[in-house]
C-alpha cells in the first residue's frame, strides 16, 4: 500500500494522506483524538454505544455518535500500525482485513522531526465521490480546552469574540467546491482562488480559506455562503433542495444524538459533503440516504474487484441458483451527500455516574442550533412561498 498527500480538504493542517485505494484517510493526530476514536470503536466492537440510558433503557430511536463520525481503523506511527494493548487483537485483525501498512512494506512517512505524531487511520469520507463540494464549519464559542496555555486562551477568545464563533457558536472554516462557469462567486471575494486538486487534476476547483469565515459576523452571511455551496452544481433546483433538506434532517438527528451522549467537544467541525457529478446523481434519481454506509459498501466493492473472476461476491444462498450481488446496486447505495462530525483533537468522553444529572455539550449544540436556523430560513425563503 502506498500513501500519498491528500489535498481535497476543506480546512485544517497540512500533512493529511490517503492510500492508493482511496478508502483510507490518514490524519496526524493528538493523543486525545486517538483516545476519543479508540474508546468509541472499542465500545462499538462490544456492541455498546455512548448513548445515555433513559428510564433504564437505551433510547433506540437515537442514532449513536458512531454513525456521525468517520470510521476509525486504528493508528499508525512511521508506517506501523501501533498495537494498543487492549485492542491488539482486533487492530491486527482490522489491519489484515484492509491491509494496512506494516513493517515489511517499509513505508516511512516523511516527517521533519525524528519523533512524529501518530496518524489516526480513518475512513476517507470522500471515497465514493467524483467531484464533491466540501465545507468545514467549526463549532462552539469556546474554542480552547483547559489544557491550553494562557496565550492560546487569549488568542482564541479574541478570535471567538470577533467572529460568528462568539455570536452564533459556529464559523465557516473553509471550503473546496467545484468551479462552474454558470456560478457567480463574487460574494466570496476576496477570499477565494482557483485551485487544482492532486487527484482530480482535470477538474477546476474553488478554494476558500479561513479568512472568509473570519470576515463574517451575521447568520445572514453564513446562510448566503451555505446557499452558494448547496447550489454549486449543474443539476438544478431539485438537487439544491434535496441537499438543503437532507442536511437539515441529518442535523436534527445529530442534535438528538448529542443531547443524549456524554461528550464534550472543543473545536470540532461539521463537514458537509455533496456530490456535483451529474451522472452519479441522475443514476440515483436524486435519491440519497440520510445515514450512509459508505465504508462497508466500498469494502465490499474493493473486495469484489480484488477477487473478480474467481470468488466474486455471492449471496449466501442454498445450493444452486446462487445470485451474484450486483456491483451497480452497491454503488447506488452509496451516499450522494453527508453531514459528519470531525476533528476530535480536544474532545473528551465524560464519565457519567448513576443518578447524576447529565450535562449536554451546550457549546457545540449552540452552533448546531444556528446551523439549523440558517438551513430552515434558506429552505423557507427559497421554496415555501
Ligand atoms: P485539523 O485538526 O487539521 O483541523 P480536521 O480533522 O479538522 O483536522 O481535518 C481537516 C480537514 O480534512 C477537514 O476540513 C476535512 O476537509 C478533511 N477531513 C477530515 N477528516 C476526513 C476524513 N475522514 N475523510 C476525508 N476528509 C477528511
Ligand atoms: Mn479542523
Amino acid at each position: 500500500m502506498k500513501l500519498k498527500p491528500f489535498d481535497l480538504v476543506a480546512a485544517g493542517h497540512e500533512g493529511t494522506l490517503i492510500d492508493d485505494s482511496n478508502m483510507l484517510f490518514f490524519k496526524p493526530s493528538l493523543p486525545k483524538e486517538i483516545n476519543f476514536y479508540s474508546h468509541i470503536q472499542s465500545m462499538n466492537q462490544q456492541g455498546l454505544n455512548l448513548l445515555i440510558k433513559t428510564k433504564n433503557e437505551f433510547n433506540e430511536d437515537i442514532e449513536p455518535l458512531n454513525n456521525w463520525i468517520p470510521k476509525y481503523l486504528g493508528y499508525m506511527e512511521e508506517g506501523i500500525i501501533a498495537k494498543d494493548e487492549k485492542q491488539q487483537k482486533t487492530l491486527t485483525m482490522e489491519a489484515k482485513k484492509i491491509e494496512l501498512p506494516h513493517l515489511d512494506d517499509g513505508i516511512k512517512v516523511s516527517t521533519e522531526k525524528s519523533v512524529s505524531k501518530p496518524y489516526a487511520v480513518l475512513e476517507n469520507l470522500l471515497n465514493c465521490y467524483k467531484s464533491p463540494n466540501i465545507m468545514d464549519i467549526k463549532l462552539g464559542s469556546v474554542l480552547y480546552d483547559l489544557d491550553a496555555s494562557d496565550d492560546k486562551k487569549e488568542r482564541l477568545s479574541e478570535l471567538s469574540s470577533t467572529t460568528t464563533s462568539g455570536s452564533l457558536g459556529l464559523r465557516i472554516c473553509g471550503m473546496k467546491i467545484k468551479k462552474f462557469e454558470s456560478v457567480n462567486y463574487s460574494q466570496l471575494l476576496p477570499f477565494y482562488h482557483e485551485s487544482t486538486i492532486d487527484n482530480l487534476k482535470n477538474i477546476k476547483y474553488i478554494s476558500v480559506g479561513k479568512q472568509l469565515g473570519r470576515s463574517q459576523s451575521t447568520l445572514d452571511q453564513v446562510k448566503e455562503t451555505l446557499y452558494l455551496f448547496a447550489s454549486n452544481h449543474s443539476l438544478g433546483d431539485q438537487w439544491t433542495y434535496a441537499i438543503l433538506s437532507n442536511f437539515l434532517k441529518r442535523l436534527e438527528l445529530l442534535m438528538d444524538t448529542l443531547k443524549n451522549t456524554p461528550v464534550k467537544l472543543i473545536s470540532s467541525s461539521i463537514l458537509l459533503v455533496m456530490e456535483t457529478d451529474e451522472e452519479r446523481v441522475k443514476k440515483n434519481s436524486f435519491e440519497d440516504v440520510l445515514i450512509d454506509d459508505d465504508y462497508n459498501l466500498s469494502s465490499y466493492i474493493e473486495n469484489y474487484i480484488d477477487t473478480e473472476g474467481e470468488n466474486s461476491l455471492e449471496e449466501e444462498g442454498e445450493g444452486e441458483g446462487e445470485e451474484k450481488i450486483d456491483i451497480e446496486t452497491l454503488v447506488q447505495q452509496m451516499s450522494l451527500s453527508k453531514l459528519k462530525l470531525i476533528d476530535f483533537g480536544h474532545a473528551e468522553i465524560i464519565k457519567t455516574y448513576k443518578h447524576s444529572k447529565f450535562q449536554a455539550d451546550k457549546n457545540t449544540l449552540q452552533g448546531l442550533n444556528s446551523l439549523q436556523k440558517a438551513l430552515e430560513l434558506l429552505i423557507s425563503e427559497l421554496y415555501e412561498q
